[in-house]
């Protein structure tokens, strides 16, 4: 299973994952011409794009959703209250042909791939991550969420990959020009990951089979990639874990195991 983070911050996220002939994306936060230049610019065929599982309804994660609708014919897959959020903010209909409803905490099976989805907590309808088990590998993406809770560290047992989000340094939030109740939000139980907690997390789920860390959703204005880099660094220390850091802009392909 190969992984590219094709973008991830505020500004928007797209993951991807191949097992060589069928894509499958995680959140569509960049436009549709946007993910088909970046798959393409790693080499990926972008018509082997198959689906999209949605984490929640936030903008940075959906806004492709309406174009994608009329311009390919990739099946949505997400839980019932954020495919009701998506539709009502995007003020879209998403034809039953064209959308799996996922439980959070129910693996569903999509085309030979395990997706597991599992809450976590976070200021949306129904936020989840994905845990994905796919051509013999696992992987998860972990983003947009206030604390690691132990749910989600249970779902980050025995990965290989795990993109997980690093959105900011708490000192540079604090000080940072955020107006105060949007610097409470982020602090909050229910919104984004500290470089800290992240390093936390890491360290309860760092073990042999963890072949790469990819940290992801770094805010621009409240981190810097140095730090964060650092916090991860001070955990992996020791272990034979790559850690790679994604960007807004430029795709960040993680291949897999001899490839
Ligand atoms: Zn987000
Ligand atoms: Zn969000």
């Amino acid at each position: 299973m190969k992984y590219a983070a094709l973008a991830s911050g505020s500004k928007g996220n797209c993951h991807a994952f191949s097992d060589g002939e069928r894509t499958l994306l995680v959140d569509a936060g960049i436009s549709l011409k946007q993910i088909r230049l970046r798959l393409a610019a790693l080499g990926w065929d972008p018509a082997s794009v198959r689906a999209v599982a949605l984490s929640h309804e936030h903008s940075d994660h959906i806004a492709a959703v309406p174009v994608l609708l009329r311009r390919t014919d990739w099946t949505l897959l997400a839980t019932a209250d954020t495919l009701a959020a998506v539709q009502a903010i995007q003020g879209i209909e998403i034809p039953p042909e064209r959308r799996v409803v996922l439980r959070a905490g129910h693996a569903a099976d999509w085309d030979g791939a395990r997706l597991l989805p599992f809450t976590i907590p976070h200021d949306a309808a129904d936020p989840v991550a994905f845990r994905l088990e796919w051509a013999g590998a696992s992987a998860a993406v972990v983003t947009d969420l206030g604390q690691p809770t132990a749910l989600v560290a249970d779902h980050c047992a025995d990965l290989d990959l795990l993109a997980l989000e690093a959105n900011h340094d708490v000192q540079m939030l604090r000080e940072g020009d955020y107006p105060p109740i949007l610097k409470a939000r982020i602090l909050s139980r229910v919104g984004h990951l500290s470089n800290e907690s992240m390093a936390g997390l890491l360290a309860r789920i760092l073990q042999p089979r963890l072949r790469a860390v990819v940290l992801a959703h770094l805010s621009e204005q409240n981190n810097d990639p140095a730090l964060a880099r650092l916090a991860a660094e001070a955990t992996l220390e020791g272990s034979a874990t790559q850690l790679f850091l994604a960007s807004q802009n430029e795709p960040l392909l993680v291949a897999g195991p001899g490839q």
